[in-house]
């Protein structure tokens, strides 16, 4: 009998840790020999170093990518007697952050062939807001596996109408619309660096960009109790502080980045020529945008089956996400919907497949996917 094959994570966090031992391990120590753990050099360093690389005036970092959003919408005034316009069909982070800055979350419906919000709908519900809520003052677009939303009509629809573009871009650090960075487009964006995203800390950590000075120390200071001064508030402010030791390990996998996206891609492109020809079609890419592959994304009417069988060859899944926002427990009921009433968003729910996608992949692994994605329906 032949021994079960060694399991394929879909996501390995651990191994992008292994892959820079000693550069992380030298972060770390010298974070820690500085005797200063939170909001010092390392945390502006970082903050310098991810503008630059961006290409954006002002980046801030914080604890999380959930706060990256709350602390724009707070920085731009923007809470109670509000609403903001963004997707069912994203981690629950997104609305929540909605909801921790005081405004009303309107779930709009996503392209069904890319994934991110359906630029119609939003022009649409700019044009003619839904009666009953407040009026709309931002849209946060989220660039959902690593791909650009439709952005150009977007943008055009809320400068029109006055309202922000806030992009969601917790899986898109790197990818690009029109040769311009996501995170540069819209009025400000927002950065997750949680461990499994494409730039990931060792914990918890958030940043977020923007061009507005202004804006930029406002939110530095909300970060930190509204001070700005020290012991003194000047305006309403959180705790949401990057620490000295994520921000020292940060710095040490910036300069790998691109390189890691570059890695994804070629992932991907081996992953397309596999599903060629097959029951099951490759992601699809938006025309003038670079995806940098967060997740690489199957759509499956029988997905039960397609997992099971990836399973038994030992290649682990995941599914991005298998509840829309709208119709779990906290939310279902209680947050407003859009016209289109999310309906693409419902059966992507049930078909969309996560494959394994790190850089670290190696090329024997990723081989058995193929193989393994050219035997599917077979
Ligand atoms: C990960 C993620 C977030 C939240 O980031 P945290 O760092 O976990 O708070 C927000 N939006 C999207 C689309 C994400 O993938």
């Amino acid at each position: 009998m032949n021994a079960p094959p060694v399991m394929i994570p879909q996501a390995d966090p651990g191994a992008g840790y292994r892959a820079q031992k000693a550069e992380i391990d030298a972060a770390v120590a010298r974070a820690l020999d500085s005797g200063w753990y939170i909001l010092g050099r390392e945390g502006e360093a970082f903050e310098r170093e991810f503008a630059a690389w961006l290409g954006t005036a002002r980046a801030v970092g914080c604890a999380n990518g959930t706060d990256a959003l709350a602390l724009i919408l707070r920085g731009m005034g923007i809470g109670e007697g509000c609403t903001v316009a963004t997707v069912s069909h994203t981690a629950v982070a997104t609305v929540a952050a909605i909801e921790m800055a005081g405004a009303v979350p309107l779930l709009l419906d996503i392209d069904p062939d890319t994934y991110p919000m359906d630029a119609d709908e939003l022009c649409a519900v700019l044009e003619d807001p839904p009666p009953g809520l407040p009026p709309i003052r931002a849209a946060i677009v989220v660039q959902l596996y690593g791909q650009a939303a439709d952005l150009t009509p977007m943008l055009a629809a809320c400068a029109k109408a006055g309202v922000a573009l806030i992009e969601d871009c917790a899986q898109a650090h790197g990818a690009m619309l029109g040769g311009q960075k996501l995170g540069t487009l819209g009025q400000a964006a927002a950065f997750s660096l949680y461990p499994t995203k494409n730039l990931g800390a060792l914990g918890d950590g958030g940043v977020l960009a923007t061009d507005d000075f202004e804006l930029a120390e406002r939110i530095a200071a909300i970060r930190q109790y509204g001070w700005k001064e020290r012991y003194v508030s000047a305006m309403v402010g959180v705790n949401s502080r990057l620490d000295e030791v994520q921000a020292a390990i940060l710095r040490a996998k910036l300069p790998v980045l691109d390189a890691g996206n570059a890695r994804r891609r070629a992932i991907a492109a081996a992953y397309d020529a596999a599903l060629e020809g097959g029951p099951i079609t490759a992601p699809v890419r938006r025309d003038g945008a670079e995806h940098v592959f967060h997740q690489y994304v199957l759509r499956c009417t029988d997905r039960g089956g397609v997992q099971a069988q990836l399973r038994a060859a030992g290649i682990g899944t995941g599914i991005h996400y298998p509840v829309p926002v709208h119709l779990q427990g906290a939310y279902r009921g209680r947050v407003p919907l859009g016209p289109a009433r999310c309906a693409e968003t419902e059966d992507a729910a049930e078909q969309v497949l996560s494959l394994p996608m790190y850089p670290e992949l190696t090329d024997q692994q990723v081989e058995r996917i193929c193989a393994a994605l050219r035997g599917l329906g077979a």
